[in-house]
């Protein structure tokens, strides 16, 4: 029997005509039964400017914005050639987006439901864009089985959580198995957006920035695919963030736990919930380059042949470290269930936590101090104090948390780089201490040096 893959391609595959092009001969090659897309790189982030611009009342502006993501559209339209019927569901969707914004600048108001609806539209307009490139890489290939586009708000059900909303998985598998039928029998191509989902009422949700990775494993998982293949700029999951360091290389297997480590604790070639969905229901994850599909490129599994005790470096900038103090922590408890309770109020989630007699200290994204009530809350417990442009740094791997010697190595190759808080013990598969923003790169070089080069 054929195999059933989704394959996604993100915001960099999606650059222009001949991008489409490449990454939809990638799919045909692949028998990709579902391809999810990103928005072509950088429209997102204009769509976001655009809601901003909006909002402050400055329409030539606005106007400048739209008339950008217009040309570039219509652009890679008329390169692709697309169909009569493309331009006019392409120039809909050009239409919406003047009207929402339009909508934002009246009211001078861009609410998080109207900036999700707002950036739905870069991977509705690239999806019309990728679905002409698909039909033409398949009849390449001569194959007959016809493309068809879908929107993906059909099956992705989620909360309503505007600008992070909760995947209703169950749902949206249900929803796959009745509305995308034609493709679990093999007898169309989809091309759907990534990114974008809707919830029981209809109104347009998103997954949070990077979505479209977690949006192409849901409905791997909807349509029970037996492979998940995640196209991006680089030829798979390196040692480190190529970025920071020329010498990171990538690895050729890695398990789902230590991936899962490395998503969350901030690698962003993958979302950190794309390897959810692909856990349960066990679908290995392939995740290669666009520009060179030839490279060998990754492969995420349950099992892998080996477990080096470092395999991957990670870091998350921008973190913001809380200290909370007071002395009524003293041979007391239920302090830290109160402190908790302030934090799933504000639903802000916290990543790394230690504590001490009478203070207990946690990072959270700096993101989260724009909500000034988070702070005034907490300060009803206990005497707040905040340190900003903090970085995460993590080392994954294996038997981390029972090798002797390693906190050796660790704090050697680091030398003189201030260690503002260390997290160990949790994961046997992760190390992570928080250093100042601008010494993060030279950490992350110095411990790819010690415990990768060599
Ligand atoms: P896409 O638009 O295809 O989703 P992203 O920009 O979201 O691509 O993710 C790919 C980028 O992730 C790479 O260009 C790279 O800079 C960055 N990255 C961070 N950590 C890693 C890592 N460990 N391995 C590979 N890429 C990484
Ligand atoms: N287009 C969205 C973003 O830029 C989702 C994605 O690319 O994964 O965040
Ligand atoms: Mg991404």
């Amino acid at each position: 029997m054929v195999s059933q893959v989704v394959s996604k391609f993100g915001g960099t595959s999606m650059g222009d005509a001949d991008c489409m092009r490449r990454s939809a001969e990638v799919a045909a090659q692949r028998n990709s039964r579902l391809v999810v897309v990103s928005a072509t790189s950088g429209t997102t982030n204009d769509l976001i400017l655009l809601g901003k611009t909006a909002q402050s009342g400055q329409w030539p502006e606005s106007e400048a914005l739209l008339q950008k993501i217009r040309s570039r559209h219509e652009g890679i339209g008329n390169d692709l050639g697309i169909t009569s019927e493309q331009k006019a569901r392409l120039a809909e969707v050009l239409e919406e987006a003047e009207s929402i914004a339009r909508g934002i600048f009246l009211l001078r108001d861009c609410s998080l439901k109207a900036m999700d609806t707002l950036m739905s539209l870069g991977e509705r307009l690239s999806s019309i864009l990728f679905s002409k490139a698909m039909s033409e890489a398949l009849k390449n290939k001569s194959a007959t089985t016809p493309v068809r586009w879908l929107d993906a708000r059909e099956v992705l059900r989620t909360d309503d959580q505007f600008g992070k909303a909760k995947a209703a998985t169950e749902e949206i598998s249900k929803l796959c198995r009745e509305k995308w039928a034609d493709l679990i029998q093999a007898q169309a191509v989809g091309v759907t957006q990534g990114f974008i989902g809707s919830t029981e009422e209809g109104a347009t949700t998103t997954l949070g920035r990077g979505g479209s990775d977690y949006s192409a494993a849901l409905l791997a998982e909807g349509l029970s695919a037996d492979i998940l293949e995640i196209w991006t700029d680089v030829p798979g999951i390196a040692t480190t963030d190529p970025r920071i360091c020329s010498l990171a290389k990538p690895i050729e297997e890695i398990s789902f736990k230590e991936a899962s480590e490395l998503a969350t604790f901030g690698a962003k070639v993958l979302h950190p919930a794309t390897l959810l969905p692909a856990i349960r229901r066990n679908i290995p994850v392939f995740v290669g380059s666009s520009f060179d599909a030839g490279q060998r490129g990754t492969w995420v599994r349950r099992e892998v042949k080996e477990a080096p005790l470092i395999r991957a470096l990670a870091l998350r900038r921008k973190q913001v470290l809380v200290t909370l103090s007071t002395p009524e922590m003293l041979h007391a408890h239920g302090f830290l269930a109160k402190i908790f309770r302030v934090f799933d109020d504000h639903k802000v989630s916290v990543d790394a936590i230690t504590t001490s007699e009478i203070s207990v200290s946690l990072t959270l994204e700096d993101s989260a101090l724009l909500n000034k009530r988070l702070l005034q809350d907490l300060s009803q417990f206990a005497d707040v104090k905040t340190e900003e442009n903090l970085t995460l740094i993590s080392l994954i791997g294996n038997s981390i948390n029972h090798t002797p010697g390693l906190g050796k190595r660790i704090f050697d190759a680091i030398g003189d780089i201030n260690v503002r808080m260390i997290c160990l013990g949790a994961s046997k598969h992760n190390f992570c201490f928080l250093v100042d923003g601008d010494k993060a790169d030279e950490a992350i070089r110095r411990l790819h040096r010690s415990f990768i080069e060599t």
